[in-house]
């Protein structure tokens, strides 16, 4: 089918990537971009480090693929929900109408989950409303602040609230931080490295309730215990905003479900965090981080320029990549994470270390590292060419 006009919802990382790439490959038909948050196109990392620190400002976080949407010949429609899809007819209905499209690229990423109740106090991450919140209630200095659950959000903000000198309390359900990522010793560093910072970590206890009368004042735990609380953060994981392609007969199951080209129907494609497509060498996977939002932003735009072309695509297969500042750590994640894991380089103790992760065949999935930049970046390219089990650990060493 000719493509004359492309239309994308989600006016974010992976949308505006989507949007640039398909002018840098010289589609020269209408681009729509559809999002429903106020602000342009922005960059989330740093909302919950420099941002929230207070030294990184609102204009530095602008995206630089949709710094100027009248060059690329974008309609950027901010303040605008897509509400509905009708795949046959190709037409998207959004609050303000309807928008006949050839090619659709959803990209309408993911949203905090929260805990039950409305206290003011009580604060999630996401937007970059939520971070100046957050930095408000902060720059308040409230006497206690409990972060619930040590994922990476969870552990960024409790170590930009140490940093500005507030009492942390972090709590999380599993065993360590980041128990359904990392392995039990790289998880424990984690809450070694904020003892030591001077957060109290308590692992292994769940939230029974946030109690308080208008503004939270008590964190109940599954333990009987509870904890005082001014400021509450709650970082305990994300859900793809998919509730609005209910009855759009596209597959939901924990994101849009793609098949290896990102394709979720004829015309329509997904890219970044709402995305579940299938990965040739990790199979069903939807992918939380800023790298695969650009990457699968930018491939998904090709991608239908093809199909249009009757051209055939190779399948979307990145390895993918996760960084995470806590203090003065760098962590850094290439592929995936398995419950057999070697250190190849430094020690747990010094907190600079390489671990690598071997799949079932004993073979290289994925690579952890500590402040070490480098390996990290030679991890990656090693797990992109697949290397074997001994080069990995002479590469790395
Ligand atoms: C605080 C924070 C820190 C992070 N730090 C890191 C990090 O250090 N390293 C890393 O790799 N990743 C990090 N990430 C993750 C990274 O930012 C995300 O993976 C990335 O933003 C995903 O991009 P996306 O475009 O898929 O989705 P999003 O950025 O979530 O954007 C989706 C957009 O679609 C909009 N939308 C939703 N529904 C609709 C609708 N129906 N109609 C119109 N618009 C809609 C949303 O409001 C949003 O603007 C961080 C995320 C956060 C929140």
């Amino acid at each position: 089918m000719e493509l004359n006009n492309i239309v994308i919802v989600g006016a974010s990382l992976a949308g505006a990537q989507a949007a640039q790439t398909l002018r840098r490959q010289n589609f020269e038909g209408s681009i729509v971009l559809v999002g429903d948050e106020s602000h342009p196109p922005y960059d989330r990392p740093p909302l919950s480090k420099k941002y929230l620190a207070g030294s990184t400002e609102r204009e530095k976080l602008r995206l630089r693929s949709m710094a100027d949407p009248d060059e690329l010949r974008v309609d950027l429609r901010l303040n605008e929900a897509a509400t509905g899809l009708d795949v046959d007819r190709r037409v998207l209905t959004t609050t303000t109408g309807e928008l006949a499209f050839d090619g659709l690229i959803l990209a309408t990423g993911a949203r905090p989950r929260r805990l039950a109740g409305e206290l003011d106090g009580v604060h999630v991450l996401r937007t970059l409303d939520d971070a100046d919140g957050l930095r408000e209630a902060f720059a308040a200095r409230p006497d206690r602040v409990v972060v619930i659950g040590a994922g990476f959000i969870g552990a960024e903000v409790a170590a930009t609230a140490r940093e500005a000198g507030l009492e942390v309390t972090m709590i999380e359900a599993g065993a360590a931080p980041l128990s359904r990522v990392l392995d039990a010793d790289a998880g424990m560093a984690i809450a070694d490295l904020h003892r030591d910072n001077g957060v109290d970590v308590r692992l292994g206890v769940g939230v029974d309730a946030l109690v308080g009368t208008g503004s939270v004042e008590k964190v109940e735990l599954s333990d009987g215990t509870s904890l005082d609380a001014d400021v509450v953060v709650v970082g305990i994981g994300v859900i793809p905003n998919t509730e609005w392609l209910e009855g759009s007969g596209l597959t939901i199951a924990d994101g849009v479900v793609c098949d290896r080209t990102c394709l979720a129907a004829p015309g329509v494609v997904a890219a970044g965090d709402v995305a579940r497509w299938d990965h040739p060498r990790y199979g069903s996977l939807r992918v939380e981080q800023w790298d695969n939002a650009v990457d699968q932003g930018g491939y998904v735009a090709k991608r239908l320029l093809a199909e249009s072309d009757g051209q055939m695509v190779e399948p979307f297969a990145p390895v993918p990549w996760f960084w995470s500042d806590q203090y003065d750590r760098k962590i850094q994640l290439a592929g995936m994470t398995t419950a057999n894991v070697e250190i190849v380089q430094g020690s747990i103790e010094e907190r600079r270390f390489v671990q690598l992760y071997l799949g079932d065949d004993g073979q290289p999935v994925g690579v952890l590292a500590w402040n070490r930049p480098r390996q990290a970046v030679m991890a990656r390219q090693l797990l992109e060419k697949s290397a074997g089990i001994q080069e990995a650990r002479d590469a790395l060493a």
